[in-house]
């Protein structure tokens, strides 16, 4: 009964959101105009006298409130100390009191000189776009879980029939099950444990383990899946469990048969046990190349009878004649919050190379997106026409060709796509890491220069 509640909001919800992103559709007009005249529907309030419908939307109005933020753009459709904008995963504001004087002030004052628009977001999904069911988990986030049955769950299909090894789908029937033994489960059965994450003190549970953990998000998003997990809304496995086994694998077909994301959930479980019980702790890259290594073993493994000539592997894209392949690669430290940027210009007899340092980087895939846009303004510079811009990072192309957005990228990605417009023709491409080691290796040289400990953790995915 409470579900249903939770999911009608999380409907409501959904109006509430496409009124404020098209304001000028017929029923927007028509409630602005009865109930909001003066402001946004942000800030509507309750008419003493109103209809059932408009009722219903501001319920899922005040859902979208408390997980909505602002991506930052040009600045001016922030108040700095009244809207959230700190951060994209949870509402920020700057402490104040604010003084006098800067109690008006937009972020846009803070800044040098404009791009992007400003962009509300809201914060239960990466994209940034609001879903029926990441605000379905905002609405029953309030209640402590109540363990759902598996009535209508297609074990057959969603898990007997997953193209792996039986050893991954035991597990994968486990993790369904709940009776992985991760410590929140040890703690219920009333065993003795420390049941915090080993690698970030949160509560250990299965979703946390797989999802929800800083690590395991990483491992995620150097995976190359289509259409990228998103795990910041997924609270119950059951639920997601066939999307996200389902993703497209955007490896070179041959390599892997099958899907790869529960050998990448084997794989987290197996770093999980060596770090608790040996003490070793693999890296993010470590952890998704044994994955995809382990796929790709049991793919020639288990179809001998077809052997893995050129017949079986896709042709690689050839691009039109005249069209420069441009490859980008980025290195980041997080200590220092910096990059090394390598790019590469394939031409004969002779590539191109080029690299550069970037300041005040905050994540890995904000510098990939930094690194191409570096790429874009040279061969600007060289008034090259005809390009394919290839990068091994699947989230950054994803967002320049097709409609996917991820918060964090929005104004570089803004900014290569205002700086192609430049260009005849353009496309954006995902390379495989081993193939683009040229990139790689300028963006590692450049950061060893400036930060000699990074050197020496080069990871080939695919050897
Ligand atoms: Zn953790």
């Amino acid at each position: 009964m409470r579900d249903c509640q939770s999911f009608n909001d999380a409907l409501l919800a959904k109006i509430g959101w496409r009124l404020l992103n098209n304001p000028n559709c017929l029923l927007g007009k028509l409630l602005k105009g009865k109930y909001f005249a003066d402001c946004s529907i942000l800030q509507a309030t309750e008419a003493s006298v109103m209809s059932h419908g408009w009722r219903s939307v501001l319920i899922g109005r005040d859902l979208l409130l408390k997980n909505m933020g602002w991506t930052v753009g040009d600045g001016v459709s922030i108040n700095i100390w009244q809207d959230p904008w700190l951060c994209l995963n949870k509402q920020e504001r700057p402490m104040g009191p604010p003084s006098e004087q800067s109690v008006d002030l937009c972020v846009a004052d803070l800044l040098v000189d404009g791009g992007a628009q400003d962009k509300l977001i809201w914060s239960g999904t990466k994209g940034g776009e609001y879903s029926v069911k990441s605000g379905y988990y905002v609405a029953v986030e309030e209640e402590p879980d109540t363990r759902r049955n598996d009535a209508g769950f297609n074990w057959k299909r969603n898990v007997w029939a997953l193209d792996c090894a039986p050893k991954v789908k035991l597990f994968a029937w486990k993790l369904l099950k709940g009776v992985i033994p991760v410590g929140e489960r040890l703690l219920e059965r009333h065993i003795e444990v420390d049941l915090r994450c080993k690698r970030c003190g949160n509560n250990e549970s299965i979703t946390h383990l797989l999802f929800q953990c800083q690590f395991a998000q990483k491992v995620w998003q150097l995976a190359p899946l289509l259409p990228g997990m998103d795990s910041s809304g997924m609270l119950v496995l059951m639920v997601v469990w066939p999307s996200i086994c389902n993703q497209k694998s955007l490896l070179p077909a041959g390599i892997v048969n099958g899907s790869v994301v529960p050998w990448v959930m084997w794989s987290l479980w197996k770093a999980r046990n060596r770090l608790v019980f040996e003490g070793f702790s693999a890296s993010p890259e470590d952890t998704l190349s044994t994955a995809i290594r382990m796929a790709r073993e049991w793919s020639l493994q288990s179809k001998p009878e077809k052997p893995d000539t050129s017949r079986s592997r896709k042709p690689e894209m050839i691009a039109p004649t005249g069209t420069r392949i441009v490859r980008s690669d980025a290195a980041w430290s997080a200590s220092s919050l910096t990059a090394g940027a390598g790019w590469v210009i394939l031409s004969s007899p002779q590539n191109m190379t080029f690299q550069q340092h970037l300041e005040f980087v905050a994540s890995p895939l904000m510098a990939e997106g930094l690194a191409l846009r570096e790429a874009v303004l040279t061969c600007q510079r060289l008034k090259l026409q005809h390009i394919r811009f290839e990068s091994d990072s699947a989230q950054l192309i994803k967002c320049l060709s097709s409609n996917e957005t991820i918060a964090e990228l929005h104004s570089v990605v803004f900014d290569i796509l205002k700086l192609s417009e430049f260009f005849d023709s353009v496309s954006f491409v995902w390379l495989p890491r081993e193939r683009n080691v040229e990139a790689d290796a300028l963006a590692k040289g450049d950061l060893a220069m400036f930060e000699p400990l990074v050197v020496g953790e080069i990871v080939n995915a695919l050897n």
